[in-house]
């Protein structure tokens, strides 16, 4: 599901239905997002920003009996288990908060185009994460949809992906790096080498600040941000 797509679903669950789910923002679309908006009390100005996207995440339940919120195996794209603000757990403590390296993993849809890093012909649409981490994860890629536009991102090098899952050992080191449980994601590793700081690294320039800022509104963590380097990266764990 496209980020589109999963705009139109969400409104005509909201009761703002834009006609059929086709992925075309058209004036249908349009007008539904501004009912929706007038509705919540937002600027009624037609666009899917950052506090209609919220809005629309949000269950829209209220018609349906309560335990119906509290199905187990939902669908992750649809409304949210975790609160806002999760605090993940600190970096030696993964074994026992997310398992076995390798396990419980699941896939997302990337709610905008992305391609591998190092073979831009190969377009990505979902990557693996694991269970725990996944619907944050989605949020988040939601939101940077919401507020990038497809040239920004690419400017930005958001279009690049650069790995999540990977069971292996840290550069140099012996322990297991934080992509084996599943709980980090590379973006644009070319520009962003390990070791390179700001302002050499491209996502250590103020226009990536709104990228961070969405990760870390979930509690990931930038090295980049925290530490000055491996700016490609983002994880759900503390230092
Ligand atoms: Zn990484």
């Amino acid at each position: 599901m496209n980020f589109e797509t999963w705009l139109q679903s969400r409104l005509t669950s909201h009761g703002f239905a834009p006609g059929p789910i086709d992925g075309v923002i058209g004036s249908n679309t349009i007008a539904a997002i501004k009912a929706f908006e007038r509705a919540h009390g937002l600027p009624v100005d037609g666009t899917a920003d950052g506090a209609v996207v919220d809005g629309l995440r949000a269950p829209s339940s209220s018609a349906l009996p309560l335990d119906m919120t509290r199905i187990p195996n939902r669908d992750i794209e649809d409304d949210d288990p975790q609160p806002v603000g999760k605090i993940w757990p600190r970096q030696r403590d993964v074994r026992s908060f997310y398992g076995d390296v390798g396990q419980h993993q699941t896939k997302i849809e990337i709610p905008f185009d992305m391609v591998l890093a190092w073979d831009t012909t190969r377009r990505i649409t979902c990557m693996t994460l694991h269970s725990k981490v996944a619907a944050s994860a989605e949020r988040v890629l939601n939101r940077l949809a919401s507020i990038y536009s497809a040239r920004e991102r690419i400017s930005l090098g958001l279009n690049l992906f650069g790995g999540s899952l990977n069971v292996r050992r840290m550069r140099g080191g012996s322990k297991y790096s934080m992509h084996s449980w599943g709980i980090a994601i590379d973006f644009d590793p070319a520009r962003n080498r390990l070791s390179w700081h700001k302002p050499q690294a491209r996502l250590s320039a103020n226009d990536a600040i709104p990228f961070w800022e969405a990760w870390e509104a979930e509690g990931w963590l930038s090295l980049g941000r925290a530490r000055n380097f491996d700016w490609m990266h983002v994880q759900a764990a503390r230092l």
